[in-house]
């Protein structure tokens, strides 16, 4: 079902008055505008292409056998086209009925189902939107749908429902992205991040910068219309430091990109050690302890064992290099089964030895090979308790090894002793370098996000730079502060969406 809330959201003019569906522009573009700092963002209209005003329809659950399965109807039609196939119609907005679904021909009964219609622009969409939730399976919905094409309505592509709501204001395309984010979701990490930008915590800081540009601009805007004042009211480092402000905290969201890529597609987490130590086992042991993820996500390796465990606070995507024996890739001269590639990619790497002697040697040889946290892992400690004193190499230390060791933990693939100890290492030494993915972090999760914010980051210091080193004019200036504003809002899906729009929802299911 829908978000109530976010229905809710849209009450308040999300429409502009404007016939629901409508895209027609009733306004010049202004060449600068100058907003309040609490203007909020809406699709540019004049600039979108122009929206259907027919009516969609799609089965929005997947298919195949199933208790319900919903179907969903939006579009300047959607009250006319149920009424040729739900009894009785109308209904009141808002509230659910049980109703007979009858083929609009035919008079044929379908099946009886639950509606719930919707006025605009208090929909998902903003548009008439008619919800039927049926009986599941594969045939009930798909005569229902077949019933409501024959009524009129044409079938919706991947992500066209959600494509209409972004384009009718109800939410920004940050937004829409967390909707096909929140799909895919199958980590915890990655769920929290979704709702978090559907709530739109990236939005809203993604849109405060934006605000921040818009006054700049105005403040230059000001320097070209009264060229003449030489000291002019605004003070040329009035607006550098504004510029500045704005450059530090589009880095502080770009850093967020490396843990919004871990939430992602997992932490890699390498496991190595010399041969027989006792990796597979552990492997299998985390992944079996943990939740594994059957992931669409390609692997990034492919000479390796790989698997998604979702550990709570981080996926982690664990390697496990022991298929490496026969590739030349492996690392044989150190005599640890785990070749630099992987050990350059890896966020943590456990470096596993039978002994303490043999954890030592693999820390000092796999440091050297990673800028990743190395965390000592002890593996067989199950053997180590039943001959306590056999194993007397000392405890990995600082003095030992170049760099502190992050953790030292001791387990048993066997008994599942020191498992959640090592999970929970691993999930500290990631918050402690990353920061820890709550719900209140705006993630920027996906390389689109990134390539916005790095082009407002490069235009912004171009602009710096020109402006209080090399002096130059205020309007060439400008032209900097325009091009990141047009990153930022291309970002937010303001302007030239059509492309950024075809991209971001081929990848949604239809439905949605
Ligand atoms: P790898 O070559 O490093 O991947 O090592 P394996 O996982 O194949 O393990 C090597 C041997 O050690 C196998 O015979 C395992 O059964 C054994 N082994 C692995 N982990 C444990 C453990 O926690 N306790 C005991 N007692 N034996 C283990």
């Amino acid at each position: 079902m829908t978000d109530e809330s976010r229905r809710d959201g849209g009450r308040n003019g999300s429409n502009d008055g404007r016939r629901p569906g409508s895209t027609m522009p009733t306004r010049p573009r202004p060449a600068l505008r100058v907003s309040g700092p609490r203007t909020a963002v809406r699709p540019d209209r004049e600039r979108l292409p122009q929206l259907g005003d027919d009516t969609i329809v799609a089965v929005a659950t997947p298919a195949g056998r199933g208790a319900l399965a919903m179907v969903r109807l939006s579009g300047r039609d959607a009250h006319q086209i149920a009424g040729r196939v739900v009894q009785p119609w109308p209904l009141p907005a808002r509230y659910a009925r049980l109703c007979a679904l009858r083929h609009p021909a035919s008079g044929e009964l379908i099946d009886r189902g639950v509606v719930t219609s919707y006025d605009a622009p208090e929909s998902y969409t903003g548009e008439q939107t008619v919800e039927i939730v049926t009986h599941g399976g594969y045939s009930v919905p798909a005569a229902l749908l077949a019933a409501l094409v024959a009524a009129g309505a044409r079938e919706a592509r991947a992500g066209e429902f959600t494509r209409r709501a972004v384009l009718n204001g109800k939410m920004d395309l940050l937004q829409a992205e967390a909707v096909g984010d929140l799909i895919d979701a199958r980590s915890q990490a990655m769920h929290r991040s979704a709702l978090a930008q559907l709530d739109g915590g990236l939005s809203r800081r993604v849109q405060r910068l934006r605000e921040h540009l818009v006054e700049i601009e105005a403040l230059l805007a000001y320097d070209i219309d009264f060229p003449e004042e030489d000291d002019g009211p605004v003070p040329r480092d009035r607006i550098a430091s504004a510029c500045a402000d704005v450059l530090l905290q589009l880095g502080v969201l770009l850093r967020t990109g490396r843990a919004g890529e871990m939430v992602r597609e997992g932490a890699v987490v390498v496991i190595a050690g010399a041969p027989n130590v006792g990796k597979s086992s552990l492997f299998n042991a985390l992944v079996g302890r943990a939740r594994a993820i059957v992931t669409d996500v390609p692997g990034t390796t492919r000479d390796a064992i790989e698997a998604v465990v979702d550990a709570g606070e981080w996926p982690l995507r664990l390697v496990d290099t022991a298929g490496l024996r026969a590739t030349d890739d492996v690392v044989e001269r150190i005599g640890i089964e785990v070749s630099e590639r992987y050990l350059k990619d890896a966020h943590v790497v456990l470096a596993c030895g039978d002994g303490w002697a043999a954890v030592n040697d693999c820390v000092r040889r796999v440091q050297p090979l990673t800028e990743a946290p190395v965390i000592g892992v002890r593996t067989k400690a199950d053997l180590a308790m039943k001959a306590p004193g056999a194993d007397d190499a000392p405890l990995p230390s600082d003095e030992t090894h170049g760099r502190a060791l992050e953790h030292v933990v001791a387990v048993s693939a066997e008994t599942g002793w020191g498992l959640r100890e090592l999970l929970d290492a691993v999930a500290e030494v990631l918050s402690r370098r990353y920061g820890a993915p709550t719900a209140e972090t705006p993630l920027v999760t996906r390389e689109r996000q990134l390539r916005s914010l790095e082009e407002a980051r490069t235009e912004l210091a171009a602009f710096l730079q020109g402006w209080g080193e090399e002096g130059i004019p205020t309007p060439v200036a400008a032209v900097h502060v325009r091009t990141a504003m047009g990153a930022l809002e291309e970002l937010i899906g303001t302007v030239d969406v059509e492309d950024v729009l075809d991209k971001v929802f081929s990848t949604f299911c239809v439905g949605k």
